[in-house]
């Protein structure tokens, strides 16, 4: 038995194809890092309040606290995506219900264009989101939808939050398609602005007080 060259290390699978292994540096297989590429991981960036917590993992909720969570959920999703926007036109940007440590409210966002990728890394890093800072990566995911667990988005997943497949925590449609034409609202030189503006203005959402960590989204040091 030779030693493996670190070049010949078959490479993860996990981290492949879904940017996460839960093996992380210990992994036996080959983590890949891309040094560039249109997809960014913002590891951790979703703060779980314990309503997420509960419907991620499948605990016994009710209306009331699945509401809780999505209301925190959209808030978040707003403010971050039209935060990331300022860099470049974002194709899309999902968010983890994943409950485990290598998972945990891990965000990806995927620019249509490598150059805005860079521009975000290299202007959101060392930036922090409440007290935390924030570090980013490129990821090697391409493809959200290839990533996602199927069982989770079709019916249910009987490993619940600690799957090690993505579960994408639903955004309604009517709600991104409102933060998408922000976006292009704010910046109408992307290239998309033109179509998107075509049709109805955004709607304006019921102004929310916002909370203090929200307030202090991306501050730098
Ligand atoms: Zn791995
Ligand atoms: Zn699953």
């Amino acid at each position: 038995l030779g030693f493996i060259a670190e070049e010949d290390r078959v490479n993860c699978p996990f981290y492949f194809k879904i940017g996460a292994c839960r093996n992380g540096d210990r992994c036996n297989r080959a983590h890949s890092k891309p040094t560039s590429g249109n997809t960014i991981l913002i590891p951790h960036l979703y703060p779980c309040i314990p309503e997420a917590m509960a419907v991620a993992n499948d605990d016994e909720w009710d209306d009331e606290t699945y509401a809780r969570q999505q209301e925190h959920l959209e808030h978040f999703y707003e403010e971050v995506f039209l935060e990331l926007a300022k860099f470049g036109e974002i194709e899309d940007m999902v968010v983890l219900d994943n409950v485990s440590e290598h998972m945990l409210g891990h965000v990806y966002c995927k620019y249509f264009q490598d150059d805005d990728a860079a521009k975000a890394l290299q202007q959101m890093s060392n930036r922090f989101y409440g007290s935390r800072l924030v570090n980013i990566e490129f990821s090697p995911v391409a493809d959200f939808r290839e990533a996602r667990c199927r069982a989770f988005h079709e019916t249910r997943c009987a490993r619940g939050g600690m799957c090690n497949f993505m579960h994408i925590k639903h955004i309604p449609k009517a709600v991104k398609r409102n933060i998408v034409r922000q976006m292009y609202e704010a910046h109408p030189d992307y290239a998309g602005a033109k179509a998107a503006l075509a049709g109805q203005p955004a709607k304006k959402r019921k102004v929310r007080p916002r909370s203090p960590q929200a307030s202090r989204l991306f501050q730098e040091p």
